[in-house]
């Protein structure tokens, strides 16, 4: 779905993120093979529920960190670990420095798949890409250290559209662990959603639109659990943190959702931290 949707925001005139992998991933996986990789397969536009407002918000939330990443980079990171990769090619398409490492972290199925199209594309990073297929449940440091991943340099670590799926125990365990393998100067950027949405949210266009028409359950994807609240838990810890809406990030740039009733965006939250 993501894939899609920055398919179809790199078609746009007036594109926040330029994805020219997107709608390859797409096109290479049967389940999707019929979704749209163009706004022009996207009748309703940004009206559309689903690859319309759904897709903008995947493609300003993608801008939002890669403008993120970037500055973390400008500042001397040259440590990267995406955090559930999935089939993002900030590796191929940003300009990183040519010395930095990126570890891409994902389950090895969705790392293969990707791999396997990439490959077909002779696509090339343009700094050092290094895979990690382990689950982010469980103690994933021992295959990011025996990747090359060294604590004590700055990092700059992203969970883009991670956290949501994960069990509230995850979540603790996994910025326990950013925490312990960060060194002065690293930076966290993440996704989360606050709160329970409510049943008219939960009955709202986007999640009806997204089970009736692609069959995918996005309510049943997120963990139930109650949340826990990371970005305070980070400032405990000394980092430096600032909780965004996306709308924020809208109005900055100009495009992208706004806030609408019942709205299965209102509850999400974008986290930038750094110690
Ligand atoms: N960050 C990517 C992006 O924004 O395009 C992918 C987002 S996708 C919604 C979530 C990713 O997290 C998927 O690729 C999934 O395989 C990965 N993921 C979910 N649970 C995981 C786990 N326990 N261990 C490793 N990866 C996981």
């Amino acid at each position: 779905m993501v894939a899609a949707a920055r398919a179809v925001e790199t078609g746009r005139p007036d594109a926040l993120v330029q994805d020219a992998y997107a709608r390859h991933f797409v096109r290479a996986a049967p389940a999707c093979s019929t979704w749209p990789v163009h706004p022009a397969q996207v009748p309703g536009g940004e009206s559309d529920p689903l690859w319309g407002r759904l897709g903008r918000y995947f493609g300003l939330r993608t801008r939002v960190f890669d403008d993120s990443l970037l500055r973390a980079t400008a500042a001397g990171a040259r440590q990267v670990v995406l955090l559930g990769a999935g089939l993002d090619t900030r590796v191929y398409r940003l300009p990183l420095p040519g010395d930095c490492a990126v570890f891409e972290i994902d389950r090895p199925d969705v790392l293969d798949f990707k791999q396997h199209t990439l490959d077909a594309l002779d696509a090339r990073p343009r700094a050092r890409r290094v895979t990690v297929a382990t689950d982010l449940r469980g103690d994933w440091v021992p295959a990011l250290s025996a990747a090359g991943f060294d604590a004590t340099r700055p990092t700059a670590w992203i969970a883009e559209g991670l956290l949501l799926y994960l069990p509230s125990a995850a979540e603790r365990r996994l910025i326990d662990t950013i925490d312990a393998h960060s060194a002065p100067g690293s930076s966290l950027v993440y996704e989360v959603k606050y709160g329970t949405e409510t049943p008219a949210v939960r009955d709202s266009p986007v999640y009806r639109a997204a089970r009736d028409r692609i069959g995918v359950h996005l309510l049943t994807l997120f963990d139930p659990d109650p949340r826990p609240d990371s970005a305070h838990d980070l400032t405990t810890r000394g980092w430096h943190t600032k909780v965004r809406t996306p709308f924020d990030y809208t109005d900055h740039h100009g495009r992208g959702p706004r806030r609408e009733p019942d709205d299965a965006l209102a509850a999400n939250r974008w986290v930038f931290a750094g110690r």
